[in-house]
């Protein structure tokens, strides 16, 4: 059965940017705004943010919204579009003071500010040491952001349809005129029509076997995009965090280093004075995440193992409780061991996607390098590259472009809503969704279980496009992809039911996750060099000349992927070499 809906704004995503666009769109009472996620809203990744939100205050020393623009320029191997990020660093002290005012219980100064502490790339005076610019409310930073966030979308009356999953989206003759979902519970089809469409649907860290992302990220957002003909942008750039418990992934955020936590080797050396003179546990991650794999590989991990400790023990079990309680928290319950007497054992785990969904400041999706835009079509959050990570993110600094972006999103949402008229629904909306599903449903005995597809993937993602490259591996790994997605064909979905076919989703978010594997690799093996997080040991230098420019990766009707190139923005800052 298809259900139809009509509204002037849909946001699909209930994490950090879709939920605060919505409540920027729900304050225009003449606009219906209905906001669609998968999982219950504060389930959503953001709510496991622990470290904080990037904001020049200057609370307890002197910052500037400048000398944060530098940073995150710097940060992002001079890749970031430098008009985005001089936007988000001025609209970020403000947007913090909306947060507040909001209810967010922000940890406190003794004098009662927001408290800040330093974080990774984060520094005074254009790089000569670290500042305190990280607002945070313990190590729950994400979960206050979405649970305040929440409520004031409740308060404004946003319509939510919870678990429903959306699978395509409407896209004709460069318009886009809302999506289809399907709903969970019962396994029917529902058609979202409306002027105005937000992508706010997170990242994918699920490409790879060890990640800091939940099981949802699995990228539905910019594989559905990709599908209907939207570009991808810089999708070479994956971050791989350096802190994840070892094995597991599971994230010890920066702010154990932002209090003073410390690397050792197997030789209890602080190996990151070696690296990083200057900041040195506080470089930014490529840096560090580049650092600890160098260690391993040379035989300094503890006991030979491939991780490395990160000791916190000498903080005091004051700072670790009340700074630090969920970190805390996890090492006991994952690791069975207290940070407070004990260092954790760590390794990088993949954590965030720079590329996405290319979009101008004011979050519309664009198609080209000259910024043809898709009429009624935006996007905000980790899913979009608008691009202010470039090559590499700072930490805090996803937070910050959430709810500065989510708000530009909502504000030019509320402004095309007021004027633009209701696009047309395409003929048979459904179809394209149906055939897939028909499809995933068409083995019905002998073929093989996604969860296999899935790991094989996952584990030749980690070992080839990881923190080190070379063409061979990214080769290998690219075959491997192709093989994964001639298999998946056949994938063999057990459950045949309707209400609740999880079996059936999972196997469809693989189908996404192989698609993302693929663009990434061949963007990968596409850049000829070495830049933020995409280090290749056969190119191993940052190239200017020929490699300054963002790189769009399209797909038309099935068809090869094409790439083609943008211009990076650059204001204030020249290119220089990166030291830290
Ligand atoms: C463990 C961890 C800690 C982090 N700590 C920090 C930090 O301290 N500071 C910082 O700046 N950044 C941090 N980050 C990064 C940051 O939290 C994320 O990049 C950010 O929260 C992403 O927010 P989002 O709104 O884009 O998406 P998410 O919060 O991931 O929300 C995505 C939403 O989209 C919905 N969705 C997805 N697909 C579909 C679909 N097909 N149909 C319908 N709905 C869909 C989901 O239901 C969800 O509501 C951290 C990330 C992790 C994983």
């Amino acid at each position: 059965m298809i259900h139809t809906h009509h509204y002037d704004a849909l946001v699909v995503g209930a994490g950090g940017a879709g939920m605060m666009a919505a409540i920027y769109l729900s304050r225009n009472p003449d606009l219906k705004t209905a906001c669609i996620s998968k999982l219950y809203p504060t389930r959503s990744h953001t709510g496991a943010a622990q470290g904080g939100i990037g904001a020049a205050l200057a609370n307890l020393e002197e910052d500037h919204p400048e000398w944060h623009a530098f940073d995150t320029v710097k940060g992002s191997d001079y890749l970031g579009d430098q008009d985005a990020i001089e936007t988000m660093c001025t609209e970020a002290v403000d947007v913090i003071v909306e947060l507040e005012h909001m209810g967010l219980p922000f940890s406190r100064t003794p004098d009662g500010k927001i408290a800040q502490r330093p974080f990774g790339g984060h520094t005074h005076h254009f790089g000569e040491g670290p500042v305190r610019r990280s607002c945070y409310a313990a190590d729950r930073t994400g979960h206050m952001i979405l649970q305040t966030l929440y409520q004031n979308c409740i308060k404004n009356g946003v319509d939510f349809y919870d678990e429903f999953q959306v699978v395509d989206v409407m896209v004709e003759g460069g318009v886009c005129r809302g999506v289809v979902a399907w709903h969970v519970h019962t396994g029917d089809l529902h058609v979202f029509h409306a002027k105005a469409t937000l992508f706010a649907t997170g990242g994918f860290g699920r490409v790879w076997s060890i990640t800091s992302n939940a099981h949802a990220n699995t990228g539905d957002g910019p594989a559905i995009a990709l599908r209907a003909g939207i570009p991808l942008e810089d999708m070479e750039f994956y971050q791989f965090h350096p802190t994840g418990i070892y094995r597991l992934g599971i994230l010890i955020t920066e702010g154990v280093r932002g209090e003073g936590g410390i690397l050792r080797n197997d030789h209890g050396e602080r190996f990151m004075e070696r690296y990083a003179p200057t900041m040195k546990d506080l470089a930014s991650r490529d840096v560090v995440a580049r650092a600890i794999s160098q260690e391993i590989k040379e035989g300094r991990g503890i006991n030979g193992k491939k991780y490395v400790y990160l000791d916190a023990t000498h903080l005091g079990a004051d700072v670790i409780e009340n700074k630090l309680p969920d970190i805390a928290d996890f090492c006991r319950t994952y690791l069975g061991i207290d940070p407070v007497k004990e260092p954790m054992p760590i390794q990088p785990t993949a954590h965030y996607a720079m590329g996405g969904i290319p979009t101008d400041i004011d979050t519309q999706v664009i198609l080209d390098a000259h910024g043809t835009v898709l009429t009624g079509m935006y996007a905000a959050g980790e899913v979009a590259c608008v691009s202010v990570h470039g090559a590499n993110r700072l930490g805090t600094n996803s937070l910050l472009d959430l709810v500065v972006f989510g708000r530009r999103a909502g504000l030019a949402m509320e402004r095309f809503c007021r004027t633009a008229e209701m696009p047309g629904i395409p003929a048979d909306p459904t179809a394209r969704t149906e055939a897939r599903f028909g499809a995933l449903l068409a083995t019905e005995s002998g073929g093989e279980p996604a969860a296999r597809l899935r790991e094989e993937m996952q584990d030749v993602m980690q070992d080839n496009v990881g923190i080190f490259r070379t063409a061979a591996g990214m080769q290998h790994a690219l075959d491997k992809v192709r093989e994964l997605k001639a298999r998946f064909a056949k994938v063999q979905v057990m459950d045949r039911g309707k209400r609740f076919n999880t079996d059936l989703l999972e196997a469809w978010e693989l189908g996404n996750l192989l698609d993302l594997a693929e663009v990434t690799t061949v963007c990968a093996l596409n850049r000829t060099e070495s830049r933020g997080a995409h280090m290749r040991d056969d190119f191993d230098k940052r190239n200017d000349v020929e490699w300054l420019k963002h790189s769009l990766a399209h797909v038309e009707d099935g068809g090869p992927i094409r790439i083609d190139y943008k211009p990076v923005s650059i204001t204030r800052f020249q290119p220089k070499e990166r030291v830290y």
